[in-house]
């Protein structure tokens, strides 16, 4: 059954009206003598056709903000957009409630397109260029995953319009992927093989800049370290107890002397989530949240060892019993340089967008509050960078994509959706989401992205190039999750 949408528009019947007419006008520019409208014009034109519904969508996530594996409503409206333009959609994929595959068309190739809606906690904001959530402490979308969402579903019905039209062989897929943010959704779904036959993925993530990310991202491994000791008076009978914050407190100690001996770039933090409950009761439960990040997956995988051996030492050192569990994991991003060279090439197309003088406004009085010396210009919406080999002492973070990106030719893109010198996770970056700059920074994104789709669904040698890729970039290399086979997506990470 159809899921109710909060618009009164329903893309099916205009869009195919909008396709048609399109084609006819090309067909009589043609019979002019006029030279023919070109694929990627074609494209462009259906892309910005749409552009205006998908935004309306974008603003109804943000304003959603639902946190990770709750993103119920968010993940309703993208399937029923998506049934609506013709997508078949297959709901709750690999136990996770709010995944889901839409597909359109048969065969191959199979190219997919990527799509996360997860907000993050406490970043609830207006979209306004000073700090006023909409509800304190609520979750916001201070990574712009409502523009991400819903740029790839522009992207994916524009595309679909086009293949239509054009009788295009192959198969396009959308994936909504829940949880992005710390619950590795899309390992899961890797895991259950939601990938595997698929030739091609694309993805991209809001940012404060035009660029192709070919690799990069740090793997990261994370966990909770729970100690068991024993309660006891803390003065008049210590020695009855054993204490499991003696445990957290040596495991700490542990890492920050194995810190100097893990390759540049390694990043292990962690806080002390529970540490006791007075300080004259020797405590009886104490819990280090652990995360460590590398640029190599091979790299973490000996670390996550090392940790996890400091750990069992801290629980010998004090007797007490250690636990460890919600173990999340992603890979770093393998690179795909076929796919980056077309991506590339296909953004310079697309080209940014200007700030108009409202834009502007906004975007000077936000970098106000960034507390930072040398602001970049705003122009920078305007600029496509150069394609750049990741460099892995460069700072960054870390995105469950990579774990797709190892068993399937993976390339990303980043478009400008805030304002330059913008951290992601901020209030400013959910403000910026929530409004017209993010909002037009996601139509260069759906566009580079449908773009490139279309040169993989009408240039084989290109598809095998990026398989060919695949194969060396991985070549001695092997794919690896921290996340136990047996754990199932853990719905409830943010409250456990
Ligand atoms: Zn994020
Ligand atoms: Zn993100």
């Amino acid at each position: 059954m159809q899921k109710s949408s909060p618009f009164s528009l329903s893309l099916h019947p205009w869009s195919r009206l909008l396709v048609l007419g399109a084609a006819m006008v090309a067909v009589s520019a043609g019979a002019a003598a006029q030279p023919p409208v070109s694929t990627h014009a074609q494209l462009l034109t259906l892309v910005d056709k749409n552009a205006a519904h998908w935004q309306q969508v974008s603003k109804q996530i943000w304003d959603y903000a639902e946190l990770g594996y709750h993103e119920t409503k968010s993940s309703d409206l993208l399937q029923g957009q998506l049934k609506a333009a013709g997508f078949r959609v297959q709901a709750g994929v690999a136990d996770e409630p709010t995944a889901f595959i839409a597909s359109y068309g048969e065969g191959k190739p199979v190219v997919a397109i990527l799509g996360e809606f997860d907000a993050l906690p406490g970043l609830s904001q207006q979209a306004v260029p000073d700090r006023d959530p909409v509800k304190a402490g609520a979750p916001g979308h201070g990574c712009g995953h409502n523009l991400l969402g819903s740029g790839a579903g522009l992207a994916a019905v524009s595309l679909k319009q086009y293949i239509v039209e054009h009788h295009i062989a192959g198969t396009l897929r959308y994936y909504g992927t829940p949880a992005e943010e710390g619950g590795s959704g899309k390992v899961y779904m890797v895991r259950e093989g939601a990938f595997k036959d698929v030739d091609v993925v694309l993805h991209w993530h809001p940012a404060d800049r035009n660029s192709v990310a070919n690799g990069g991202a740090l793997a990261v491994v994370s966990a909770k370290f729970t100690y068991h000791g024993v309660a006891a008076h803390a003065a008049m009978a210590p020695d009855r107890g054993r204490s499991a914050l003696d445990a957290v407190m040596l495991m700490g100690n542990g890492i920050e002397f194995m810190r100097e001996h893990v390759p540049s770039n390694t990043r292990i933090h962690y806080i002390i989530s529970k540490g006791g409950v007075a300080p004259n009761i020797v405590p009886d439960l104490a819990q280090m949240d652990l995360m460590a990040r590398s640029p190599s997956n091979a790299t973490l995988k000996d670390i996550w060892a090392w940790i996890q051996n400091i750990a069992k030492g801290a629980e010998l050192m004090t007797g007490t019993k250690l636990e460890v569990k919600d173990i999340g994991s992603d890979a770093n991003i393998i690179a795909n340089d076929p796919l980056a060279a077309v991506a590339q090439k296909n953004l310079e197309e697309v080209g940014g967008f200007t700030l108009d003088p409202d834009q502007k406004k906004f975007a000077e009085e936000l970098q106000k509050t960034f507390g930072i010396d040398s602001l970049p210009s705003l122009d920078r919406t305007n600029e496509i960078e150069p394609l750049r080999k990741f460099d892995p002492n460069q700072p960054a973070a870390s995105t469950d994509v990579g774990d797709i990106s190892w068993n399937v030719p993976t390339i990303g893109f980043s478009a400008a959706t805030w304002a330059a010198g913008t951290a992601a996770h901020t209030w400013q970056a959910a403000a910026t989401s929530g409004m017209s700059i993010g909002q037009q920074g996601m139509v260069v994104a759906a566009k580079a992205i449908a773009l490139t789709a279309i040169d993989l669904f009408t240039d084989p040698a290109l598809v095998q190039a990026a398989k060919d890729d695949f194969k060396k970039q991985l070549a001695g290399k092997s794919y690896y999750t921290a996340i136990p086979p047996e754990q199932k997506p853990l719905i409830n990470y943010r409250n456990d």
